[in-house]
């Protein structure tokens, strides 16, 4: 008998037929003796259209009623699927994030997991049941609804396996796994037997959305066994695992990209110790993440900085780094959301200087411009122009050979 946890993601229960078929599914391993919890997103669309409601009503909702709002999807998926497994013969009940006590901090829209109490759903597992849970929400500790951003009924899941101690976290979905890169952006994309927590976590953090990023995070803390597989066919999926010494040591794993970016530009900033700090000082203050940070050598006195945030961000921040260039006496401000960001993912490529020029070699064939680059030790990732987006994709996974299982 093992302890299984279950994610089925928007497209897996999508429609009420779909649900049917998901609740078919998770008879068939309750059936075979195993504990399942299930967690559920929204059905597909749903969460979108949620925002657009409020979005109706106005450009500025509190967050607190935003997350009030957007956890009702989620809570409708669980009700109907308990429903179907009552259909089918198999005891269930549905509980909320917060009746599961999964408790969060206070950022709304960007909660994170702190706590979960296992015993409710201990009691139940105990007793027989399969437990349906609400993905992507909890409560904090004055019971407000929170969210854990999009994506995150990945995380629900992997923290309830690790709260649960569980033998396997499951993520179905609707690809049969993790591969090479977006196989909606290049056709030809390889399905992976095997990927570490380290590169799944590079592919997520530079875009790839078949995982939440602290979903895998969560994963790798806990080292909680995590499967992505189809909800809509069979299959061994993609296991993500600890580095093992007789692992494909392929160089490359993979290629992430974000259209989600946008580049601000502070330009004839006083060159002195200290302004990095000014410049993006208030902007961690606003919560704004920063990713890639480039400040050219100065020249005359003065200096330009540049660097990339959330799009969603970008009014915010064009209106925080006015105030700051007025402050600092800087010459202008200016910004960017046309850009995308591709990733090149590899622990293979600890070894391998090369990987960089390479790249950069293939980019330039196309005629496509590098604005910014990063590297750390297993990436590589650089900003393009946004209409660059898929020929960078495609000609990269070529030019690496992605779509060919090394030998
Ligand atoms: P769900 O609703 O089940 O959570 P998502 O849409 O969040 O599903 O994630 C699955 C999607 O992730 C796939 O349909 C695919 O387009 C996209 N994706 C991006 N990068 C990859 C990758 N490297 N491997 C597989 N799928 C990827
Ligand atoms: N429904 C949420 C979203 O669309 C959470 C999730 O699906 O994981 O982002
Ligand atoms: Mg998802």
């Amino acid at each position: 008998m093992a302890l299984i946890v279950q994610k089925y993601g928007g497209t897996s229960v999508g429609s009420t037929e779909r649900i049917q078929a998901v609740a078919e599914k998770v008879k068939r391993y309750h059936d075979e003796g195993n504990q399942i919890v299930v967690v559920v997103s929204a059905m597909s669309g749903k969460t979108n259209e949620l925002i657009a409601l409020a979005a109706d009503i106005t450009s500025r909702p509190s967050a607190r009623e935003m997350d009030v709002l957007l956890s009702t999807g989620e809570q409708v998926t669980i009700a109907l699927l308990t429903m179907a497994l009552h259909k089918l013969g198999v005891d269930a009940r549905s509980y909320t994030g917060g009746q599961v006590h999964i408790r969060t901090d206070s950022s709304h829209s960007k909660a994170r997991i702190v706590d979960i109490h296992g015993d409710r759903v201990k009691a139940d597992l105990d007793a027989g049941r399969v437990v349906v849970v609400a993905g992507f929400q909890g409560t904090d500790e004055h019971g407000n609804i929170t969210t854990l951003g999009r994506g995150g009924s990945d995380t629900t899941a992997v923290a309830m396996a690790a709260a649960l101690d569980a033998d396997e976290c499951q993520i179905f979905t609707d690809v049969d796994g993790v591969y090479t890169t977006d196989p909606r952006v290049e056709p030809n994309a390889r399905k992976l037997d095997r990927i570490t927590f380290e590169e799944m976590l590079e592919l997520a953090s530079s875009g790839s959305k078949v995982l939440q990023i602290r979903s895998v995070e969560f994963a790798g803390k806990y080292n909680v066994p995590l499967r992505v597989l189809s909800s809509f066919e069979e299959g061994e999926g993609t296991l993500i695992t600890l580095e093992e010494e007789d692992m494909e040591k392929a160089k490359i794993a993979g290629i992430a990209f974000s259209r989600d970016e946008a580049k601000l530009t502070i330009r004839g900033v006083p060159d002195h110790p200290g302004v990095a700090y000014q410049i993006l000082g208030p902007i961690g203050e606003a919560n704004i993440e920063v990713d890639m940070i480039v400040q050219n050598i100065g020249k005359d006195g003065t200096t330009d900085f540049t660097f990339t945030i959330h799009r969603n961000d970008l009014d915010e921040a064009v209106g925080i780094l006015q105030k700051t260039a007025d402050e600092i006496g800087a010459r202008e401000v200016e910004y960017d959301d046309k850009i995308v960001k591709i990733a090149l993912v590899g622990v293979g490529m600890r070894s391998h200087a090369a990987i960089a020029s390479n790249m950069f070699k293939a980019l330039a064939k196309e005629q496509i411009n590098i604005q910014m680059i990063s590297t750390s030790e297993i990436k590589v990732s650089v900003v393009v122009e946004e209409k660059y987006l898929e020929l960078g994709v495609r000609t990269l996974h070529e030019a690496f050979g992605l779509d060919q299982v090394e030998t």
